[in-house]
């Protein structure tokens, strides 16, 4: 069984091993662990390994075939999610996937349900939950996610097999994510790795949010510039209002890439090669060091220079937007 995706528990993964191979995975687990401790890696893993078809039992999943690559991709129609929106899961969800569950499969052998946060489920919702688990077809599978194995009945408990997820050294948090975040630099993810505390999953939202955060200061930041050179000042404006919403690390970023910006374009106003390679930077940089002059654009530098340090200060993001936007249409 390639359980190579998640990280560390080599004890787990010795267990589900040597059970899967001495007789099958079970139809219904409880994966037990912490935030961020690889419960839903594992449980893509396990629903790879029901719904493969691309290899003999003992090595699926396979990862390679269409059935485990769907389901890696999240869009396998035999393995169905509750309790992805974070609210606590009713007996009305629990009897609508006991009905669903009597639909036989679309395209795999089996059916896998796959249960976020179970402990939010109170008795009544987990008593459905049972009877699903003693009397469901044999085709269905249910893999029970939670942070809190003992909120759940001993009665559900005991039609179980729980695999509780542990936090993995910092030896192999690093080796993780140095795989999995190849283009980030080293001391990042080592740092992050760091401070994750075995809890990749923690990690792993850290380094990917902060990678969204930059592709969209760097977006916001081709926006801001395109309307300060050519869009009237009620465009400007939307775009400042817009900005409200940001936190204040967002704009900061977002400041900071339009100062990268209006620099590229003096260096081109003044005749010189910027540096930039993308073709969209490179194209509002060339457009600003041709509409405007060196002074207006020295100016803008100034001033958001000056945002980015109160950005520091408590300053609030509407406060920041007025201020940018008065700024900026005052030196047009
Ligand atoms: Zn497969």
């Amino acid at each position: 069984m390639d359980l190579s995706q998640l990280a560390g528990n080599a004890a787990l993964k010795r267990q589900l091993e040597a059970e899967s191979a001495r007789r099958g995975l079970s139809h219904a687990y409880i994966l037990s662990g912490s935030a961020g401790s690889g419960r839903r890696t594992l449980a893509r893993v396990l629903a790879a390994a029901l719904v493969c078809d691309g290899a003999e039992p003992e090595a699926r999943p396979c990862l390679a075939c269409s059935g485990c690559r769907k389901v890696l991709a999240g869009i396998h129609p035999d393995v169905n999610y509750t309790g992805t929106d974070g609210r606590d899961i009713t007996v009305a969800q629990v009897r609508a996937l006991r009905s669903d569950a009597y639909i036989r499969p679309n395209e795999a052998a089996r059916k896998v349900y796959v249960v976020i946060n179970a402990q939010t489920m109170n008795p009544s919702a987990q008593n459905a939950m049972l009877k699903l688990l003693e009397e469901g077809p044999a085709y269905a599978a249910f893999l029970l996610l939670t942070d809190n194995a003992a909120a759940l009945l001993q009665t559900v408990r005991s039609r179980c097999e729980t695999l509780s997820l542990s936090p993995v050294t910092l030896l192999e948090a690093e080796d993780y994510l140095l795989r999995r975040f190849p283009d980030k630099p080293e001391a990042e993810v080592r740092a992050a790795a760091g401070r994750c505390e075995g809890l990749i999953g923690r990690a792993v939202e850290e380094l990917s949010g902060a990678e969204a955060d930059e592709s969209r200061a760097r977006e916001g930041a081709i926006t801001l510039l395109e309307r300060f050179v050519g869009g009237d000042e009620l465009s400007l404006m939307e775009y400042a209002v817009s900005l409200e919403k940001w936190d204040r690390d967002s704009l900061s970023s977002l400041f900071g890439e339009t100062v990268l910006l209006l620099r590229s374009a003096l260096v081109l106003r003044a005749g010189g090669g910027c540096g930039e390679t993308d073709p969209q930077r490179l194209c509002v940089a060339r457009e600003a060091a041709d509409k405007c002059s060196a002074n207006m654009l020295l100016s803008a530098v100034d001033t958001l220079e000056k945002l980015r340090a109160a950005t520091l200060y408590n300053a609030g993001a509407g406060h920041l937007a007025g201020w940018l936007c008065a700024a900026l249409m005052s030196e047009k």
